[in-house]
């Protein structure tokens, strides 16, 4: 057997970030302690009450009153998994509206499901026409509807509710990608008319990447006992996963024990806060951001009316090179912040100010160090970007 040398490999010491990419977002040294509680069984007594508590804050930040509303092992994409195979049948129609990379990714889940896809598209960038929704809901027995509510590639935030009815009137389910929105902005799952949703845990929870919450209304959960067919992901089966979950208590999978106390944390920090001072602190530091980034000459790639306050896209501006910018704002500075997806690559910078990272910090601190790296590079900058920032921080201080 060939020995290992132990001593090559040092400590982790990853160094000071601030992530205002599109996720991760900064982690609270709450959640991190949270997480690094001792493991105990996925059965204990204890950790059944962990459990208990993390399925009432997540209804709580769904503004939902679904039994089956839980961390779903595994990132964001698993959660949009779940829910697709667990709702959709071969031969089954189900519409997408497409308005960026997330929209793009469900409808290749739909087409491996063996399901008819119906696709609505509206340029990157823009909100989806519900006309467009409607049109197409009307000319095909729909069974889902699926949208993205908040469109980490472009920086755009959705309108929920007349999608939400025309869902309705067309008798399809209804289900929404909320993995960008949860914890930033509303999510108001029973009241929008919702029923089925999905989130991620490194978005605006600021939590780590490992969970998928999701939660299921009684029309999903009528047409999940309705198949006909077994769901074809034997891991992400709800109808067994729910065992587990609800009181029967029935082994399924292991639970992730510890990213669910760092769930259980992270949604405590939120319940402290309270969800109107949190949405309130989310819009704030995109106003400031948003008033610097224009003082500074640059442009937003989404009308104003139709901008996600927790994704920020900015256009790259002529003579700046985009992977040296941000290559320099993450080597000097610490900032991470992400590159265009798609289409965009190249053409925006995408800015994150989710949950902790939603700070005047945040946003001063990216806004002096980017006019830095600019001006090296001999970009001419219009105004001053912090003066600017800063005006609307201290408008908000008087009020
Ligand atoms: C990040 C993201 C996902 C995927 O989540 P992962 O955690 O990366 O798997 C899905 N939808 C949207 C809108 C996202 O922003």
């Amino acid at each position: 057997m060939t020995s290992i040398d132990a001593t090559q490999w040092r400590d982790l010491d990853p160094g000071a970030r601030m992530l205002m990419g599109p996720g991760p977002s900064d982690v609270p040294a709450r959640v991190l302690q949270a997480m690094s509680s001792p493991t105990v069984g996925h059965l204990d007594p204890y950790f059944l009450s962990v459990m208990e508590e993390t399925q009432t804050l997540l209804r709580q930040m769904f503004q939902t009153e679904n039994r089956l509303t839980i961390p779903v092992s595994g990132t964001g994409s698993a959660g949009m998994e779940a829910c697709f195979v667990n709702l959709v049948e071969p031969g089954d129609t189900v519409l997408v509206a497409v308005n960026g990379v997330f929209g793009t990714r469900m409808c290749d889940i739909v087409n491996r499901l063996g399901a008819h896809l119906v696709r609505v598209d509206a340029p990157w960038g823009r909100a989806i026409d519900a006309a467009d929704v409607e049109q197409a809901a009307r000319s095909h027995d729909v069974k889902l509807v699926a949208v993205v509510h908040a469109e980490t590639s472009t920086g755009v935030l959705q309108p929920l509710d007349e999608l939400a009815a025309i869902a309705r009137d067309a008798g399809a389910l209804f289900l929404v990608d909320t993995v960008t929105s949860l914890g930033g902005v509303e999510v108001a799952v029973d009241r929008w008319g919702v029923d089925a949703v999905y989130s991620g845990t490194q978005k605006c929870l600021s939590c780590p990447p490992g969970l998928a919450p999701v939660s299921l209304g009684d029309r999903a959960l009528a047409a999940l006992d309705a198949r006909r067919s077994p769901v074809v992901s034997w891991y992400l089966d709800m109808s067994m996963v729910r065992e587990y979950w609800g009181a029967e208590r029935k082994y399924h999978h292991t639970a992730p024990v510890n990213m669910i106390y760092a769930l259980r944390e992270a949604l405590r920090l939120v319940a402290e806060e309270g969800l109107r001072a949190r949405f309130a602190r989310h819009l704030l530091n995109h106003r400031a951001l948003v008033a610097g980034v224009e003082a500074m000459g640059l442009a937003m790639l989404v009308p104003e009316s139709e901008r996600l306050v927790t994704l920020n896209t900015i256009r790259i501006p002529e003579g700046a090179a985009d992977v040296a910018t941000r290559r320099a704002l993450l080597s000097r500075y610490g900032i991470e912040i992400g590159g265009g997806l798609g289409s965009l690559a190249g053409a925006v910078w995408r800015v994150g100010i989710m949950g902790a990272s939603s700070t005047e910090r945040h946003v001063l601190t990216f806004l002096a160090a980017l006019e830095t790296v600019l001006r090296e590079q001999g970009v001419a900058i219009a105004g001053n970007g912090l003066e600017a920032a800063d005006a609307v921080y201290a408008a908000a201080r008087v009020d």
